[in-house]
């Protein structure tokens, strides 16, 4: 074997899920190339993005999809879906709506995907203090409830927005490993 052929090769597929302007192409744009777009509309959207990270000192790759805007439309496609591990269910602090709708998310999610996808609900947009309408506390209440992971990021500032990919990613490698 050459010194390649012995690392294990994962690559574990994760899907951005949520409502339209929420922060999900903003948060993969900052996790991947640590770039973010102000004024952003559906089109920065990459189909996916593979991410090399480490976890517990091993090589991991994350494919790390993204929608190009279809949640508009409620299109999101099976194909989107079918083979993920991981996801990340994202509503926006600063608007109540994107917040209900995490429960149709979760359905099509569950639809789409195994049960067990290793999920995180991610309330982003944690910048913008003056305009929150979710608290951090309903927030975790509904994370709880449902069985799902919980962190506030923004995609704005930076903070948290690696920790919530990796805390999906650790979490899949601990079940696979
Ligand atoms: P998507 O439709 O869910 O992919 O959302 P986008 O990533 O395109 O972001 C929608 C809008 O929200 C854009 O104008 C972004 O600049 C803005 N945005 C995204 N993340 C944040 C954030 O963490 N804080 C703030 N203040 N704005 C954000
Ligand atoms: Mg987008």
């Amino acid at each position: 074997y050459t010194e390649e052929e012995q690392t294990e090769d994962y690559l574990f597929k994760i899907v951005l899920v949520g409502d339209s302007a929420v922060g999900k192409s903003n948060l993969l744009a900052r996790f991947a190339r640590d770039e973010f777009y102000p004024n952003s509309k559906s089109t920065i959207g990459v189909e996916f993005q593979t991410q090399k990270m480490d976890i517990n000192g091993k090589e991991v790759k994350a494919q790390i999809c993204d929608t190009a805007g279809q949640e508009r439309f409620r299109a999101v496609t099976s194909a989107y879906y079918r083979g993920a591990v991981g996801a990340l269910l994202v509503y926006d602090i600063s608007r109540r709506q994107t917040f209900d709708s995490i429960g149709r998310w979760l359905n099509e999610l569950h639809t789409h995907s195994d049960m067990s996808v290793v999920t995180i609900l991610v309330g982003n947009k944690s910048d913008l203090k003056d305009a929150r309408e979710i608290s951090t506390a309903e927030g975790n209440t509904l994370a709880e409830a449902q069985g799902l992971f919980f962190i506030e990021t923004s995609a704005l500032d930076s903070s948290n927005v690696a920790a919530a990919f990796q805390t999906v990613v650790r979490d899949i490698y601990n079940i696979l490993s």
